[in-house]
């Protein structure tokens, strides 16, 4: 896409510290890193986030960080990774090209990626699994099947 910086670390025109590359990704050293060793993993193809993105690729482009994480840990002696894929400009997404993060995660190193717990009704947690475990209506329809029965769990374990 014209003026999309990832696209252009894929074709070679913007420079890059590429670690690996597949068919369908690449991984290259993020140059605003959270710690030594982070690592993005690009798609080759332009694809804006999560929703869009072919299966195939987004696929590819785990595998391809559970590579690196093992990389990280074995290479850099990390003590853990974190896996992250921001979406849309309110997570966090910077450039509106798919892409996870891997970040390695060092003793004491002072990165926080944390969030707020709250509390929610037992109500409120049945109505919102409810509305997430509904089936697409508009596949179905489309395919001429019949939706699936629910499998609606009735228990909820509260912590
Ligand atoms: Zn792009």
């Amino acid at each position: 896409m014209d003026g999309c910086i990832f696209c252009k670390i894929v074709s070679g025109e913007i420079p890059s510290f590429k670690i690996l590359e597949t068919d369908k990704c690449i991984a290259i050293l993020d140059i605003n890193p959270a710690n030594p060793g982070h690592t993005l993993i690009v798609s080759k193809e332009h694809f804006d986030n999560v929703y869009s993105i072919d299966d195939d690729v987004l696929s590819d482009m785990m595998l391809v960080a559970k590579k690196i994480a093992r990389r990280l840990k074995e290479r850099l002696g990390c003590k853990g990774v974190n896996i992250i894929m921001n979406n849309e400009k309110i997570a966090g997404q910077i450039i509106p090209h798919a892409h996870i993060h891997v970040i390695p995660r060092f003793d004491d190193d002072k990165v926080i990626i944390t969030y707020t717990k709250k509390q929610m009704a037992k109500e409120q947690f049945a109505e919102i699994a409810k509305r997430l475990s509904e089936e697409e209506q508009e596949e179905h329809e489309e395919s001429g099947e019949e939706a699936p029965k629910e499998n609606i769990k009735e228990e909820w374990v509260f912590r």
